[in-house]
């Protein structure tokens, strides 16, 4: 399916809750009201709106939380969805700390990929981002999955006097794993607003100085944006998703369906189109044609591009931990 700017919007990520195990400091550092618990769209309303959603072109779907694996069911959920004839791939984004736990039933049911966020390899930054001392489950849990078989990327938000300057070790472990590690730029929403982003391009700049053999990678590596290079003979790659150094909205393929049964067109924007209604009050073929009607108009309402660099124009105010990053 074609947005009105010719894109062609096949991706979908799924929030299953707005709950989470930790506490970063840029998406939920202190404990917030829960939205009550009869607004979470059911596992059954999701397989529903991603069956339709199918059906108007979305291949690929990504599990998103607040954290995935806080909501019971999570992997049967996945198992699903993987039913659905036209879904070619259904990964999830997780902070890793029940992942363990997890891993062979989500291995049973399919699951194609998982991205793990990580964002330091030091134990006290660790809790002074999150909140909590789990750092060893996360980096255990990454092992396991690599052992496991499942592709692994991780996520990594560099902050400025945080642990800007950790990235000569993380991006270590791509020669030492096969997984890919991607630098994400921190995008003005929510608590992100609080911290200035470290910038991609000079990320960049200082991993060539020290590695001046690094080579631009030409191949996609998932469903998104980030724009990939490697270490010669390293294992896995380096990715940076630079949403505001490097504006990818010309090639934004996505739509984020929240906890709560809103898709949302874009990130920067508080526009969102509210499913749940017709969900619960439709019935039989009325049911399918409302909701196929709902998507179709998020999908038109994608706007051109986001405005991160001009904060008067971010309308979106909800935490990130709500919005299903
Ligand atoms: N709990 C899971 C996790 O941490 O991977 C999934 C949800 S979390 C919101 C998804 C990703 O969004 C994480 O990698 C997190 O670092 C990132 N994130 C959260 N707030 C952000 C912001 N303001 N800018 C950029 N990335 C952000
Ligand atoms: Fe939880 Fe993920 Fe947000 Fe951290 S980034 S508070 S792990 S939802």
């Amino acid at each position: 399916m074609k947005d009105h700017y010719g894109r062609t919007i096949d991706y979908m990520r799924i929030s299953i809750t707005d709950r989470c195990n930790l506490q970063c400091r840029y998406c939920m550092p202190h404990k917030i009201p829960h939205l009550p618990k009869e607004h979470l769209l059911t596992y059954e309303e999701i397989q529903f709106i991603c069956q339709i959603a199918a059906d108007i072109g979305i291949t690929k779907l990504k599990i998103t939380g607040g954290e995935p694996l806080v909501r019971s069911g999570c992997p049967q959920l996945i198992g699903k969805l993987k039913t659905i004839p036209e879904i070619t791939q259904v990964t999830m984004t997780t902070n890793g700390i029940n992942l363990e736990q997890h891993l062979h039933e989500l291995k049973e049911n399919g699951l194609d990929a998982v991205n793990i966020s990580l964002d330091t390899l030091n134990p006290q930054v660790y809790q002074q981002i999150t909140g909590k001392d789990q750092l060893p489950k996360v980096q255990n849990a990454i092992i396991q999955s690599i052992k496991a078989g499942l592709p692994v990327k991780l996520n990594t938000v560099l902050q400025t006097g945080i642990n800007e300057n950790e990235w000569p070790q993380l991006i270590k472990l791509t020669q030492q794993y096969p997984i890919d590690i991607r630098f994400i730029e921190m995008m003005p929403i929510g608590y992100g607003k609080q911290y200035s982003p470290v910038s991609n391009t000079q990320l960049l700049q200082q991993i060539q100085a020290m590695y001046p053999e690094l080579q631009k990678e030409q191949s996609i590596h998932g469903n998104g944006p980030a724009v990939y290079y490697k270490i010669p003979e390293a294992k896995g790659s380096i990715g940076f998703i630079s949403a505001i150094h490097g504006k990818f909205c010309q090639t934004c393929n996505r739509l984020r369906l929240s906890a709560h049964g809103s898709l949302k067109p874009c990130l920067c924007y508080e526009d969102q189109v509210d499913l749940i209604e017709p969900l619960r009050t439709c019935k039989g073929k009325q049911r399918e044609y409302q909701i196929k009607e709902k998507i179709l108009q998020a999908i038109n309402q994608k706007p051109k591009e986001h405005h991160f660099t001009q904060s008067a124009q971010i309308t979106e105010t909800k935490p990130m931990v709500q919005i299903g990053g």
